[in-house]
């Protein structure tokens, strides 16, 4: 067995290989640039481009014309705020957002307020999901967007996104989702969800780096603001040349997670929960978010272990993703929001397990775990 122990799936996953055999050719041998339309080189790169978009549209059961290639999640996320708040700003400059999405939508939003917008940041409930009351007060008539992440990187909670959406819906506001978490792991049907803008990457499904997309729905048709100029390409919303080589990646990475799905969630839900039941007797162990509605391979705990500030930074055989009260990173913005004690004073650990961990590793990790707080509390630990 290889340590450290990789169970750090949510911050991104190993490519499968088969999404690196499929996408060697588009490297080497088939270099065209999908916009030459005039030869055979740019005409199988753009086909390469046009099914690898299916393939992305039908994980979330979307029309392969509303998906646009970006960079990344975090590129997705500039696009569809930045693009529907500014393409709106004429109804309104009130924004509304969550207090625990990911840096990429609250970094954009600040970015707007500077412009002059005015964002609402709502604080999640304890168990870090979202009061649909406190959402619908929160907002007002000149909201123009709202935008909640669909799966919370940190502590996996889902949010109601279809709850969500009505309410955006009944009250004309634009409604983005950042499912970058979510891909493989819960089912989306952007054809009944009530969705307008929707974030995806392809390097957490096991896809490459530096690819992704933002589903732009055409009816009704979502105007935003192109905020990469520079040839029109992806119908004026994102111009560049586009990665055949990453974008058939994503396409295969999304192919396969649409087929694995119904299998590999129970597998998954099976490692998180052998994890959690090796671990879940130990004092001062707490579970962070709500449990139930939560995605299958998340676990995230605080440590409340008296003088054991530092335990997380010596967990060096565990690859896992951590905060610390001491640490140079504070603790994470997240378990603040949920204002929880434990959460907030003491280590947390996020924990998420993937497609290539196996059994032993989970056991192998948890029993690692286990005496390492031991260790500590009987103060036989030193910091790494
Ligand atoms: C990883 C992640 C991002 C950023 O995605 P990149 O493709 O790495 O830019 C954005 N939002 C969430 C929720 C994420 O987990």
């Amino acid at each position: 067995m290889k340590t450290p122990v990789y169970l750090d799936n949510s911050a991104t996953t190993p490519l499968d290989p088969r999404v690196l055999e499929a996408m060697l050719p588009w490297l080497t041998e088939h270099f065209g640039n999908a916009a030459s339309s005039t030869h055979a080189y740019g005409h199988t790169a753009a086909r390469a481009v046009e099914a690898a978009r299916e393939d992305v549209a039908r994980l979330v059961n979307a029309d392969r014309r509303d998906i646009v290639w970006t960079s990344g999640a975090t590129e997705s996320n500039n696009l569809a705020i930045k693009g529907a708040a500014l393409a709106a700003q004429a109804r309104g400059n009130h924004l509304i957002t969550v207090q625990t999405e990911h840096k990429a939508v609250l970094d954009t939003m600040q970015w707007l307020e500077q412009q002059g917008f005015t964002v609402t940041y709502l604080a999640p409930q304890k168990n870090g999901l979202l009061d649909l009351e406190a959402f619908r007060a929160a907002l007002r008539p000149d909201t123009t967007l709202a935008s909640v992440m669909l799966v919370n990187n940190e502590i996996g909670v889902i949010q109601d996104i279809a709850a969500i959406g009505a309410i955006c819906r009944e009250r004309g506001v634009l409604f983005h989702v950042d499912a970058a978490q979510a891909t493989g792991k819960v089912a989306i049907d952007l054809a009944q969800l009530p969705v307008d803008l929707m974030s995806l990457t392809a390097h957490k499904t096991y896809g490459p780096k530096g690819i992704g997309a933002l589903y732009v729905r055409r009816a009704p048709q979502v105007r935003i603001e192109c905020q990469m100029h520079g040839g029109g390409h992806e119908r004026g919303l994102r111009s560049g040349t586009l990665a055949t080589h990453q974008i058939v990646g994503m396409g295969t990475a999304f192919r396969i997670a649409g087929e694995l799905m119904a299998t590999e969630v129970p597998q998954l839900r099976e490692l998180r929960d052998r994890f959690w039941n090796a671990i879940r007797d130990v004092p001062g162990v707490l579970l962070n978010g709500d449990l139930e509605q939560r995605i299958a391979n998340n676990l995230n705990i605080s440590l409340d272990i008296p003088n054991c500030d530092s335990l997380v930074t010596t967990l060096t055989d565990i690859a896992v993703s951590s905060t610390s009260a001491c640490s140079t990173g504070g603790v994470s913005h997240v378990l603040q929001a949920l204002g929880s004690d434990a959460a907030t004073a003491g280590n947390s650990i996020r924990i998420t397990v993937g497609r290539f961990n196996t059994a032993e590793e989970i056991d192998w990790a948890a029993a690692y775990l286990r005496q390492k707080i031991d260790d500590c509390r009987a103060g036989r630990l030193r910091a790494a």
